[in-house]
């Protein structure tokens, strides 16, 4: 994992374990590289005798640039994964992937519908649309505090992206299936997410990206209300198979002892 700075990755944690676990004998580690020695650093990547890297902030939008990006990195605009193939450097965006890996797993059959609201259109707003229309979701409500970000979106993305206001959010709830959160709302530190789920209907899905608090107030209403619901550190989890398989070759799981050790970990924070 590159970044600058790097202390609070959780990537290290998930990595090494699935290393263990399928006896590989890797390590996978943090890099504190700042902005301006990012380009020669991943040229040395091999001398390094990397296989490939994890990229995060403020590197997603250089390491796009500086490899050869796949489609969902092209469209999200930032790529957080780096392999090699037939030796050019190839880039990719894990969060479409993670985002979609696990509301598979957290409630199956959640692509049925044809409605989504969104909160937000920051950078994982990017990757949760591209997702939902790779799912062929046929409307995604947008809703985001500054409302040029959301058209800026709909731009990006097309006609499925609907930017809508947030007096508009009770009308959009009653129709959608599935609710997903991508604003730093209801994260710790951050102020509350305030929205009234009862125009939602019994079926619908709620998501949260925000992973501290592990249960945010946004998926405990939901929860109480007999709403299936996907969490961010799913997510963060999933988000991760790829570049595993990417660079050794083998798929790992999400297994319940791996997101014990990660819950236990943001405990510490
Ligand atoms: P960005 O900074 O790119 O976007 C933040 C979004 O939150 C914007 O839409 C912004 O609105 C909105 N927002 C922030 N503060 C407020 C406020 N006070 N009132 C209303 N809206 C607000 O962040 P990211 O998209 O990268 O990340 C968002 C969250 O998702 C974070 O909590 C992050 O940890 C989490 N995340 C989780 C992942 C996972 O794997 N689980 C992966 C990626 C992110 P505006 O445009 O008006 O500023």
């Amino acid at each position: 994992m590159i970044g600058w700075p790097i202390g609070h990755s959780r990537s290290p944690l998930i990595h090494n374990y699935w290393l263990r676990q399928h006896g590989i004998a890797g390590e996978y580690r943090a890099e504190a590289v700042p902005p301006d020695a990012f380009p020669e650093f991943l040229k040395s990547l091999t001398h390094r005798h990397y296989v490939g890297a994890n990229v995060t902030l403020p590197h997603k939008e250089a390491a796009l640039r500086l490899s050869l990006p796949d489609d969902r990195a092209e469209a999200v605009g930032a790529a957080d994964t780096l392999w090699f193939e037939g030796g050019a450097l190839r880039s990719t965006n894990t969060d479409v992937e993670g985002f979609l890996a696990n509301l598979d797993a957290a409630a199956a059959g959640w692509d049925r519908t044809s409605d989504a609201v969104v909160l937000g259109a920051g950078g994982s707003a990017r990757a949760v649309v591209f997702g939902l229309r790779e799912r062929g979701i046929a409307r995604i409500h947008l809703v985001n505090r500054t409302a040029e970000r959301a058209v800026a979106l709909r731009t990006r993305f097309g006609e499925q992206v609907d930017p809508a206001s947030a007096a508009e959010l009770p009308g959009l709830l009653a129709q959608a299936g599935l609710l997903v959160n991508t604003t730093s709302l209801g994260m710790r530190g951050q102020p509350p997410l305030v929205i009234d789920l009862a125009p939602l209907s019994t079926g619908a899905v709620v998501c949260d990206l925000v992973y501290a608090p592990l249960e945010t107030q946004l998926l405990a209403a939901a929860r109480a209300r007999g709403h299936a619901t996907a969490d961010g550190l799913g997510m963060l989890l999933h988000q991760a198979v790829r570049g595993f398989s990417l660079w050794y070759g083998t798929k790992p799981s999400v297994t319940r002892e791996l997101r014990a050790l990660i819950e236990a970990d943001l405990a510490k924070t």
